[in-house]
């Protein structure tokens, strides 16, 4: 992969140099707290064109747009016919997670250009935590649409190098900020007409419940309207085939040494690793967290992926984390990364 792409530092130069790029209609990739985004200015069809291009994805999925402030949620959103119900639920999650990875599907406003929404009436908005993005950002008109800096469909980049490899001919380039610490995306919530999990993320649905009572979660099923259109049952996926497994499964997988493992915990390795009884057992399996955090795992989860994807091996059995936390996201990331249909439970 040729590098065209200009490596930045997040050194203040560095940044406004990026902020520059998108000014001109440039893409600019960064870090966030998720994962590393393809930066284009909302407001510059041409270059929201670009990002479409360089992705590879459909125009049917709507970007997020990232702000850096309160005042561009009103430059980029209709606030003023939402109910008093839905505004205070909206004020309140602000308060709690904002600046954070939550993003919110809300009117969209009308100068917002219609490809940067997939033609919807509602836009998706996110304010990072990150620092750089948030300085990137604010430096630049200060509404940037980005999607995760990969091509549709695959893994997605938790460092600089992850878009490197992929993107590194196709953008303007790419601000150095290290690893991503939250490593899911961020979790897209709408709230109208009552709040739901459009896709699980950064922040779990226990906490959005602690804040704001009941929430629903999308189901994914075939029969359910596609109210996010983005949100494909294929995704996230590695070139290696991938199989999910529920732990029980897991443990009963004979070692294949041209095969890949991704257990959640050290102590479902060691399980298998005990029953399996083959002092051969080499390499080719990782943990995402020795001590079973679902947070953890999730930090783990991209990086570790593409470590066995580039392993030369034939396929990668990976195993589903309990469903609370952050686990819930990762095991919704596997699922569609998952190669066999059977395989999606
Ligand atoms: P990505 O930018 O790839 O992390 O994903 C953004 C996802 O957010 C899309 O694929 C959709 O699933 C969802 N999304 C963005 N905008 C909207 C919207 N207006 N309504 C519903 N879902 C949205
Ligand atoms: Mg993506």
């Amino acid at each position: 992969m040729s590098r065209s792409v200009i490596e930045l530092t997040n050194s203040p130069e560095d940044i406004a140099r990026a902020a520059e790029i998108l000014k001109n209609g440039g893409l600019s990739a960064f870090p966030t707290e998720t994962v590393y985004g393809l930066g284009a200015d909302a407001f510059n069809t041409q270059a929201l064109a670009r990002v479409f291009e360089v992705k590879g994805r459909p125009r049917f999925d709507p970007l997020i747009i990232h702000i850096a402030s309160l005042e561009t949620l009103e430059k980029t959103t209709s606030l003023d016919g939402l109910e008093p119900r839905n505004k205070e639920s909206l004020e309140k999650l602000i308060s709690s997670f904002w600046p954070g990875p939550l993003t919110f599907v809300l009117p969209k406003h009308p100068s917002l250009p219609g490809l940067a929404t997939a033609g919807l009436s509602t836009a998706a908005i996110r304010f990072t935590s990150n620092p750089i993005a948030r300085e990137l950002i604010t430096l630049s008109t200060g509404a940037v649409a980005a999607p995760s800096a990969n091509l549709f469909g695959k893994l997605s980049p938790t460092r600089a190098e992850h878009v490197i490899e992929t993107l590194g001919n196709k953008i303007d380039c790419v601000i150095d900020g290290g690893p991503c610490k939250i490593g899911v995306e961020s979790t897209v919530l709408e709230l109208v007409p009552v709040p739901r999990i459009l896709r699980p993320g950064g922040i779990s649905r226990e906490q959005l419940e602690a804040v704001i009572g009941p929430v629903a979660e999308a189901t994914g099923s075939r029969d359910e309207p596609v109210h996010s259109p983005g949100m494909l049952p294929s995704h996230y996926a590695p070139k290696t085939p991938l199989f999910f497994h529920n732990p029980e499964e897991m443990d009963s997988l004979p070692y294949r040494r041209k095969e890949g493992y991704l257990f959640f915990s050290g102590k479902n390795r060691d399980i298998w690793y005990n029953r399996a009884n083959d002092k051969q057992i080499t390499g080719n399996i990782l943990v995402l967290s020795e001590t079973g955090n679902t947070t953890e795992a999730a930090s783990n989860l991209y990086l570790y992926l593409h470590e066995l994807d580039k392993s030369g091996l034939t396929c990668i059995h990976t195993e589903m984390l309990p469903e609370t936390g952050l686990g819930t996201a990762v095991n919704d990331r596997l699922r569609r990364a998952a190669t066999s249909l059977f395989a999606r439970k």
